[in-house]
């Protein structure tokens, strides 16, 4: 542990558009703030390719060149960014308690958790060997599909994340074979109609994935069965991708925060407040339902007028 403990008036846990945007305000309102980036500096946007629902991009923007600028725009006003990931809190005082890395102790008058949300796994064993191997298993088709090019992959979920990556590995891989565990997609309809209209994207309803199969070093196919009629049969491919939504990354406050059922942190409604004082939360670590890069911009604004309030009322 450090002997030396830091004190800052604000710091925001995460760096994506919610996080950065609280800071872009914080930092307006001479907050100082203080922005730990965590383990994917960017956030989810990083994995994302074209963002065409930014309003004020009509060309659209990939999502890490917006992160860059968000960044950029943050620093401008002189928000202190820094790598690092925090490890534990202890929101238990007057003073937040927040450690880096398991080390560095810093007390915040403020907190504000920014901290989003990360990809889900299906949980077969086979799955997490071959994600472990990095032999061919991923929830990032942007990331990865590079890798597959020309080839043959397997693609699980039916929301808009599975269909917009399943578009994506299509332009780039021979053939995607989609496994819908219902008879429908979860997918807007524009979302699911491209999926349908995509030659090489091969849609197999009522489908899961039984085993994803391998030579003990990379994936070589997946053995599917029919949920229907229990029929199992193997599809070849090099690539299994998992696009079956996301967790809330807020495991380390759920001592002392309120918490829904799936992890989100629960907000006071209309607001960013939480059930602690001082404590606010902003984007997909407290929102199930939009998950936009616009709204968690938005609730980091909030989050950092809510924090900036919070401290005028406390000085008066
Ligand atoms: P969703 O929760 O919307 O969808 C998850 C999908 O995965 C569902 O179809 C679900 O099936 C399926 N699934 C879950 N668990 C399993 C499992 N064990 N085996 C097989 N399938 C499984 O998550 P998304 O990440 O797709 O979307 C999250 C939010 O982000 C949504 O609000 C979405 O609209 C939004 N979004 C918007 C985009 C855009 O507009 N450009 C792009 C991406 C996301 P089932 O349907 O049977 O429950």
């Amino acid at each position: 542990m450090s002997d030396t403990i830091e004190k800052v008036k604000c710091l925001i846990i995460g760096s994506g558009p919610a996080g950065y945007t609280a800071a872009i305000y914080a930092a307006r309102a001479n907050m100082a703030p203080v922005l730990y980036q965590g383990t994917q500096p960017g956030g989810q946007l990083t994995t994302t390719n074209e963002v065409e629902n930014f309003p004020g991009y009509p060309d659209g923007i990939t999502g890490p060149e917006m992160m860059i600028e968000l960044q950029k725009q943050a620093e401008r006003f002189d928000t202190d960014v820094r790598n690092g990931w925090i490890t534990k809190v202890d929101f238990s005082g007057d003073v937040h308690k927040v450690w880096v890395n398991d080390e560095k102790e810093i007390h915040c008058e403020t907190v504000i958790i920014s901290t989003g949300a990360s990809a889900k796994y299906l949980g077969l064993e086979s799955e997490q060997k071959y994600l472990k191997l990095g032999g061919g298993v991923s929830a990032c088709a942007v990331c990865d599909g590079f890798f597959y090019r020309n080839q043959e992959v397997v693609i699980v979920g039916a929301g808009d994340s599975a269909c917009e990556e399943a578009h994506y590995l299509s332009k780039l891989c021979k053939k995607v074979t989609m496994l819908v565990r219902r008879d429908e997609f979860r997918a807007s309809k524009i979302m699911a109609a491209r999926v349908k209209n995509t030659e090489n994207i091969s849609i197999l309803f009522n489908t899961e994935t039984d085993e994803v199969l391998g030579d003990e070093q990379v994936v070589t196919g997946v053995r599917v069965f029919n949920n229907k009629t229990n029929v199992k049969h193997d599809i070849p491919a090099t690539g299994f991708f998992v696009a079956i939504g996301h967790k809330p990354n807020t495991d380390i406050f759920k001592d002392y925060l309120k918490l829904d059922e799936t992890g989100y942190i629960i907000n006071v409604p209309g607001t960013s407040k939480t059930n602690v004082d001082g404590v606010f939360v902003s984007g997909d670590a407290a929102d199930h339902v939009y998950r936009q890069a616009v709204t968690a911009a938005g609730t980091g604004c909030m989050a950092a007028l809510d924090a900036e309030r919070y401290l005028a009322a406390k000085e008066h």
